[in-house]
């Protein structure tokens, strides 16, 4: 089931209550997608109660997940999964870990992007390199190294869902012009993802709404070399 929550439509695009199906024995995830300006985070509350934030936004962003927490009566995150080292991704970490105590997993051959980052510099404690199992918040995630749009992009998957970061959008891939770009390799990195999971597998953007792999496998106008 999917409904809107007008209180706080600016914040919350979609929230999809009913799916994905997260493990645990308490019932399923609930998914907040978060606009949070030029990025977009993802919030889970997992079924053990713990908060986990996919992406931290821009800088600055931290004011509006705070504001979200507030209104949905949480009252910390505990952790943070990073797709990729781009700013509108990495630049509320910083914030939000002087806010509240997080955990912070990240791409390993991004990692120093992160550490050594101007403006907001941040030592993840987690590092992955992608075909890794990972148990976070009570939900098993399992990564996916997809390089293409950066040099180092990692995909969380779970039951149901996976967390793509910007490699892939509905009707749309990740821009390959910026560094560690390559079109050739982003669409051997999506291709690898719809062969490992099924077609209606919801796919969370770094941007933009959700869709499904399969949808996009059928339609996707820069993906017509996985059709054949
Ligand atoms: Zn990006």
């Amino acid at each position: 089931m999917t409904k809107k929550i007008t209180a706080f439509a600016a914040l919350v695009v979609l929230l999809l209550s009913q799916r994905p199906h997260a493990q645990g024995p308490a019932g399923p995830a609930r998914i907040y997608f978060v606009d949070v300006g030029t990025g977009a985070s993802t919030l889970i509350v997992s079924p053990t109660g713990k908060t986990l934030l996919v992406d931290g936004g821009p800088p600055g962003s931290g004011t509006k997940i705070s504001s979200l927490l507030t209104t949905l009566g949480i009252s910390t995150i505990d952790y943070t999964v990073l797709t990729h080292y781009h700013i509108d991704h990495i630049g509320g970490i910083k914030g939000l870990a002087d806010a509240y105590d997080i955990e912070v997993w990240a791409p390993r051959g991004e990692a120093a992007r992160l550490r050594e980052h101007e403006t907001a510099p941040y030592e993840p404690q987690h590092l992955l390199d992608g075909d890794e199992t990972v148990g976070i918040a009570g939900i098993e995630f399992r990564t996916f190294s997809v390089p293409g749009h950066s040099p180092a992009s990692i995909a969380y998957a779970t039951e149901g869902i996976v967390f793509s970061g910007d490699i892939l959008f509905a009707g749309c891939i990740g821009r390959t012009d910026l560094e560690g770009g390559d079109m050739d390799t982003l669409v051997a990195s999506i291709g690898r993802l719809m062969d490992a999971l099924p077609g209606e597998t919801i796919v969370a953007s770094g941007h933009g709404p959700a869709t499904t792999l399969e949808r996009e496998r059928q339609t996707n106008p820069f993906l017509g070399a996985l059709r054949s």
